[in-house]
């Protein structure tokens, strides 16, 4: 079969490989739609997970089963599902702890174009399926689907970290794909005022309708003095960060009230430390929390966030802003998302 693949460092093309084998607790799937991810361009083109060799890449879709394996109980062939970008192990004593993203040692459960070929290939191996897959509901469209792999529940994952409650104030740092269903998140939790800090006028546009009160953009000036101008120099609950460069951290630490949380779910694919400033932490008393997140995958998680789809308490349509389809346009679709041109959001190729 042929996949799209990091072959390299910097470097990434087709490639031919033998179609995955499966065991019996695992499905065998195709591709129906994929997205490519900020996150593999941190793979090919920045090395934040090492090098990888002929690995392909891609770890959003959704998919066809095509076999399963004979231990598998509700999966058959000709369903069309979900596949979350994050498919551990279940078994593991992480994934007992409750953290099934590290099943089996740091950010294990992330499977997909990290440890075992990804979605970008005419057919990929889905592991423990009946834990990992979720059924497509009928009244959601593939392209929106596919959002639901990583964007919405990485968005998600930042605002539950952040234990976003009824009538806060939230930052946002970044208001890419993952920053906007961050926005969203914070919303559907209750926040009461959002503030966005981005500076594509797409992007804040979008964040808008996905409940962004107030607009920050951190190219027009400094970020904290904005904030706190318009909040008349109170602190803000939680800031989530979703963009954006280590840096972030420091005006988190600026921005938010003590006992406040700052949750990062950017990928920090550069640079070795951030600082944490003494005096803003509260002279290490502060009890302010700083925590960073990969995002939950699994069944579960894909059916419940799927509920908002089918329901109408969550319109992904405004992240797709670019479109192709065949498997051939993969490659463009990466590119695009390696260049971000300022009227990209999220490329989508169905298959
Ligand atoms: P993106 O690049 O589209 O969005 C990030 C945005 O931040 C961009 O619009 C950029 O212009 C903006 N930005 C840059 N500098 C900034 C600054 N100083 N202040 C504010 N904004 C700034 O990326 P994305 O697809 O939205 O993904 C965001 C991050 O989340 C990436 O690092 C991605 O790899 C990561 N990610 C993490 C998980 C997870 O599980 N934690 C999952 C998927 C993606
Ligand atoms: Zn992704």
């Amino acid at each position: 079969m042929k996949g799209f693949a990091m072959l390299g460092l910097n470097k990434v093309g087709w490639i031919e490989k033998p179609t995955p084998a499966i065991t019996a607790m695992d499905a065998l799937v195709k591709p129906l739609a994929v997205s490519p991810c900020t996150s593999d361009v941190h793979t090919v083109w920045e090395g934040a997970i090492g090098d990888r060799h002929d690995l392909i890449l891609g770890h959003e879709a959704v998919a066809e089963v095509v076999e399963v394996g004979s231990l598998v109980k509700d999966f058959k062939p000709g369903d069309k599902v979900i596949i979350p970008a994050i498919t551990p192990y279940w078994e593991t004593v992480e994934s007992q702890m409750g953290y099934h993203q590290h099943s089996g040692g740091m950010l294990l459960g992330w499977q997909f174009s990290n440890v075992r070929d990804g979605v970008f290939g005419e057919y990929f191996q889905v592991i423990q399926a009946d834990g990992n897959l979720a059924l497509l509901p009928d009244n959601v469209t593939v392209e929106e689907g596919v959002m639901l792999s990583d964007m919405v529940p990485t968005g998600f994952h930042g605002a539950d970290n952040a234990e976003v409650a009824y009538g806060e104030t939230v930052a946002v740092i970044g208001i890419g794909p993952v920053g906007l269903m961050a926005v969203a998140g914070a919303n559907l939790r209750g926040a009461a005022r959002i503030f966005a800090v981005g500076s594509r006028e797409l992007c804040q546009k979008v964040s808008k309708l996905y409940g962004a009160t107030d607009l920050i953009n951190y190219k027009k000036g400094d970020v904290v003095g904005q904030i706190k101008e318009a909040t008349h120099g109170k602190p803000v609950d939680k800031v989530i960060i979703a963009g954006g460069t280590m840096e972030a951290f420091e005006w988190a630490l600026k921005l938010v009230r003590p006992a406040g949380i700052i949750s990062n779910i950017n990928y920090l694919g550069s640079g070795e430390y951030f600082k944490v400033n003494r005096v803003d932490w509260g002279l290490g008393m502060g009890h302010i929390k700083i925590v960073g997140g990969l995002m939950p995958g699994g069944r579960k998680n894909m059916e419940y966030l799927s509920n908002l789809l089918k329901y109408k308490k969550l319109d992904v349509s405004h992240l797709l802003t670019h479109r192709f389809k065949g498997f051939g346009h993969i490659e463009e679709g990466l590119l695009l998302m390696k260049d971000k041109p300022k009227e990209l959001i999220k490329p989508v190729v169905t298959i």
